[in-house]
């Protein structure tokens, strides 16, 4: 699946919210506390558990997921969060962030960025929103649900600074496990967002470990994310999941952990010229991470008998 990208229009809303609520915050420093986020914006926040059905006994008449209303008649919200697999909740009247507890911590930060990003953005209507693991993905190509997980990684990553701060950085893997750091945030949503804020020519995959295919690999579709900047998807949208595979393949270690090597790669770009890259691949234990940067444009040696046939 491959990222979406917003609106300019609706992506410069979003980015004046973020900017006013980092403003409103006295411009903390990172890594971001999202409770005096909470305290700002007036939000509650609460836990549920999909073996706790006390916790949620009222009537839902109305809940939309994805953009769409899928309650057709009232029902006990507990029952909805179970037949829909919601994972996070916005409650607009109450002004309260649900979370299911059994999530992961890691992940629960980028859910609550997300809810709380549904409470920010006035054209989210003041709806009861549900959302699943497929909504909260930065993948996810469902307009409301991109702009909440955009306005996220916003939040998170400080907006501007960001971009800022990744002009500066490296643009490597010990460069994003370092902002990483610093923000508190995930590997993975810092690779994400390092590749969508490039003024270059980037790319990024996640996925499973190239060396060792689960039985769910489908080798037409072998990543789970392919990420790519404004400029690269631009400039290459010729470049296949397929290629890019291949391209992890000639350099990717059987390591299970850890550094999995990296290599300079050529693709072609839509013109058909040839263009070198930095590929560099890392595994976390779940998932392998990669990161292709442009680097120049391949320079073609002729060699001397050639040239005195060509001249
Ligand atoms: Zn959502």
């Amino acid at each position: 699946m491959r990222n979406a990208f917003l609106s300019p229009r609706a992506k410069s809303d979003i980015d004046k919210i973020v900017q006013k609520i980092l403003r409103d915050l006295g411009n903390p420093e990172p890594p971001l506390q999202l409770e005096p986020v909470r305290d700002l914006l007036m939000l509650d926040k609460g836990y549920y558990s999909p073996d706790d059905p006390g916790v949620m006994g009222e009537l839902v008449h109305r809940l939309k997921v994805a953009g769409k209303q899928i309650v057709k008649r009232p029902m006990l919200l507990f029952d909805a969060i179970k037949s829909f697999n919601l994972k996070a909740l916005f409650l607009p009247d109450k002004r309260r962030i649900m979370l299911d507890s059994t999530v992961p911590t890691v992940k629960q930060r980028w859910y609550e960025a997300h809810e709380i990003s549904h409470s920010v953005i006035p054209w989210h209507d003041a709806v009861m929103l549900g959302d699943t693991v497929q909504t909260l993905s930065p993948a996810c190509h469902e307009q409301i649900e991109s702009e909440a997980n955009y306005a996220a990684g916003q939040l998170l990553f400080f907006g501007a600074r960001f971009s800022e701060e990744l002009l500066a950085s490296n643009r490597n893997i010990s460069g994003i496990k370092a902002v990483a750091k610093s923000y508190g945030n995930t590997i993975t949503s810092t690779l994400w967002r390092m590749v969508e804020s490039s003024d270059l020519p980037v790319v990024g995959t996640i996925g499973g470990h190239p060396r060792f295919p689960t039985s769910d690999f489908i080798p037409s579709d072998p990543f789970r994310y392919m990420i790519r900047s404004r400029l690269f998807e631009a400039q290459f949208g010729n470049v296949t999941e397929i290629r890019l595979l291949s391209a992890i393949e000639t350099y990717c270690s059987y390591r299970k952990r850890g550094p999995l090597g990296s290599s300079e790669v050529v693709l072609t770009d839509d013109n058909g010229a040839q263009q070198v890259f930095e590929f560099e691949s890392f595994s976390n234990g779940y998932e392998t991470l990669t990161l292709g940067v442009h680097k120049s444009a391949r320079r073609v040696v002729v060699p001397a008998n050639v040239s005195r046939v060509m001249f």
